[in-house]
């Protein structure tokens, strides 16, 4: 079998530049998209919410006078308008976490917030959340891990329709990376759908339950913490969300 051809010096860095020219652009272009994300989604805002309000008047005077086929058409204006509300006002949380400043803090500390905010709704859909940290992780970079982590397990609380239980562990590898690993004993997701789950406007929820964008912001966080994700089936049943941080203790 030939072996691999060796790279010259000089081409190796022609590379390592070129490479680390797309990483800048890369980087401008989500910085431009976060700032224009956030001005369009406030554009659009505010006429749909009127919009949503005359809709919502005009269908009462339809029904009132029973007309059947305009209460049809309104109906399907109400859901298509209720979605673009639904993915504008997730746009606008992306566009907030665009700019959230960074600053060092435990995994364990904001796992432990995210709990207690979902606790409520965790108990309303028979989930119990139990968790198990390394000791002493160290700190890494958190710019939005709160809304990452809340959205993984508001993810999990939806895979359980009949209760069951997520469990949330955090370990340190070799390689310094912090790890946070979400286990969920719920429905799982289809095989082929592993490669898709990350893309936006994915969902296999019902209208007016998902729009898909979830998976899509937290994947995009992560990567701007140098992190990355990933989704699998839990062999028992029920499916498993990792993320991969690296760790920032010492780092100014
Ligand atoms: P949404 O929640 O609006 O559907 P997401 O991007 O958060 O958007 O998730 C995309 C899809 O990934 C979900 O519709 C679901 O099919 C799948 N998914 C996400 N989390 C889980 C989970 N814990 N278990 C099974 N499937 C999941």
């Amino acid at each position: 079998m030939p072996g691999r051809e060796k790279i010259p010096p000089e081409k190796a860095d022609i590379i390592k530049k070129s490479n680390a020219q797309k990483r800048l652009a890369d980087t401008e272009r989500l910085a431009t998209l976060g700032r224009l994300t956030s001005k369009v989604a406030h554009e659009l805002n505010n006429p749909m919410d009127g919009i949503l309000r005359y809709l919502n008047l005009a269908m009462r005077i339809v029904e009132q006078e029973n007309l059947e086929k305009a209460k049809e058409y309104l109906t399907q204006c109400r859901q298509g308008l209720m979605r673009m509300v639904q993915i504008v006002s997730e746009l606008l949380e992306f566009s907030r976490s665009t700019y959230a400043p960074f600053e060092h803090v435990r995994v364990e500390q904001i796992i432990a917030d995210a709990i207690k905010t979902m606790e409520a709704k965790a108990e309303n859909s028979k989930v119990r959340i139990s968790s198990s940290c390394a000791p002493e992780t160290p700190e890494v970079r958190s710019g939005n891990l709160f809304q990452v982590f809340c959205n993984l397990i508001k993810n999990a609380l939806d895979a359980m329709p009949d209760g069951g239980q997520l469990h949330i562990s955090t370990r340190l590898e070799a390689d310094n990376t912090v790890v946070a690993e979400f286990r969920d004993t719920g429905v799982g997701f289809a095989p082929e759908n592993a490669n898709v789950i990350f893309e936006p406007f994915f969902t296999t929820k019902d209208r007016g339950k998902g729009t898909g964008l979830g998976l899509a912001i937290c994947k995009d966080i992560i990567e701007r913490h140098n992190g990355r994700m990933t989704a699998e089936n839990a062999p028992g049943g029920g499916s498993i969300f990792t993320v991969y941080l690296p760790m920032t203790a010492g780092v100014s």
